[in-house]
């Protein structure tokens, strides 16, 4: 039988110098040679195992890409200082000016700023896409068309992209798929339906403990020695390294991510169908009522669930505000953003995390005001929390 993420994960066998159960931490920024000459091959990249400088690679770093590229299903993986790093050195690595790009239209606020603002003034443009019509898609690629950019469950509207149809169309033009995977870890292994490169930002769910930023890319050995080549790859010269420490510490994190996500998953399965019932418009890829329900149901690890991100609209950026600072005050949750912690994270993205986009495409996209994005946390009891945003919902004359 074929191995499972979880498993890949755990199979990995790291020990420290002394036999520790963790792997030693590499607490240096620079390395010493015995010979000049095995430092200058070293600098060619000829010496494989032969450490130089931290910015380059460090042997924590390299534990927790090993771990990723296994949970990925890649060749290879390179960490990052933050998803978009990660995001920002892929993209840049892959187009030159006049250069073209096919973006979901509903992706991370930071990510759709870089491609709207930043990446036009380098002569690269974007054209953003319903990532549910592959017929708008087809019809955007053009002879200049590079990448086509997506998140298998999109922030925030949940959009899910159908990754073996669009790795298809991709495939067949000669373009890369990247595929940023940041909401459903363990859930979806796009690389299985031919994403090119699966991107995290691992400061969410993988790591979990909402105490880091960090980011990887996960690909082909090709392109993650082009992003680190010392000549022309925009990991090395960017200079997004991801400190050893860090790196130590999201893969202790990462081998309990298993456990997390089940529950984070079978957790926002419960809201999401309470909420329904109740009449409140709620959007889950687990539910049936969610238009793209069937196609994450056939690209999904079965193991894992929907993932634990989830949205109600409550009609009113007024509301929503009321509502969140209610469940705030009850505890039930914290008004922040990110996602992936141990406790139910909840924000307006309208006004916070995708307030990069305009307000007219924010209306265009079905981005409304109301709308609240939960991440799902870890509670033991959540029919407990359900009852008690059930009552701040009655306080306010909700829904
Ligand atoms: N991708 C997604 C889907 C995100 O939600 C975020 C951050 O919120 C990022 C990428 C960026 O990651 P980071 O904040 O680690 O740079």
């Amino acid at each position: 039988m074929k191995s499972k993420p979880a498993n890949k994960i755990q199979d990995l066998q790291f020990f420290g110098e002394f036999g520790g159960v963790n792997p030693s931490i590499s607490d240096s920024s620079t390395y010493t040679f015995l010979s000049a000459n095995s430092m200058s091959e070293t600098f060619e990249g000829n010496m494989q195992g032969c450490y130089l400088y931290s910015r380059n690679s460090s042997p924590s770093n390299l534990y927790l890409e090993e771990a990723c590229a296994a949970m990925e299903e890649t060749e290879a993986a390179n960490v990052f200082s933050s998803g978009m790093s990660a995001i920002t050195s892929t993209i840049l690595q892959l187009c030159k000016s006049d250069d073209h790009i096919i973006s979901s239209r509903t992706v991370y606020g930071g990510t759709y700023a870089f491609l709207k603002n930043f990446t036009p003034q380098l002569g690269i443009k974007t054209s953003f896409v319903d990532i549910t019509s592959l017929n708008e898609i087809k019809k955007s690629i053009k002879s200049n068309t590079k990448i086509i950019y997506c998140e298998v469950s999109s922030n925030p509207l949940l959009e899910i992209a159908d990754l073996e149809l669009i790795s298809k169309i991709a495939k067949k033009n000669n373009i890369k798929l990247i595929v940023d995977n940041t909401f459903t870890p363990l859930s979806v292994t796009p690389a299985k339906y031919g994403a090119d490169i699966v991107i995290h930002s691992l400061t969410k769910f993988i790591n979990g403990t909402s105490d880091t930023i960090a980011g990887v890319v996960c690909s082909d050995k090709e392109f993650i020695h082009s992003l680190r080549d010392i000549n022309d790859g925009a990991f090395m010269l960017l200079g997004a390294t991801m400190d050893s420490l860090r790196a130590a510490s999201v893969l202790k994190n990462m081998r309990t991510l298993h456990i997390r996500i089940k529950k984070h998953s079978e957790n926002a399965l419960y809201l999401a169908k309470s909420f329904e019932k109740d009449g409140i418009k709620t959007a889950y890829p687990g539910l049936e009522s969610h238009p793209s329900h069937k196609v994450f149901s056939r690209i999904m690890n079965n193991d894992f669930g929907f993932g634990g991100m989830l949205t109600i609209d409550v009609g009113s950026l007024d509301n929503a505000n009321k509502l969140m600072e209610k469940m705030q005050k009850r505890n039930l949750g914290y008004l922040a953003v990110s996602l992936g912690f141990y406790k139910t994270l909840f924000c307006a993205p309208g006004s916070s995390t995708s307030s990069e986009i305009s307000e007219n495409e924010q209306e265009k996209m079905g981005l409304s005001e109301g709308l609240i994005r939960f991440s799902i946390g870890l509670d033991q009891d959540i029919s407990r929390t359900y009852r008690g945003i059930k009552e701040c919902l009655t306080e306010l004359n909700l829904p």
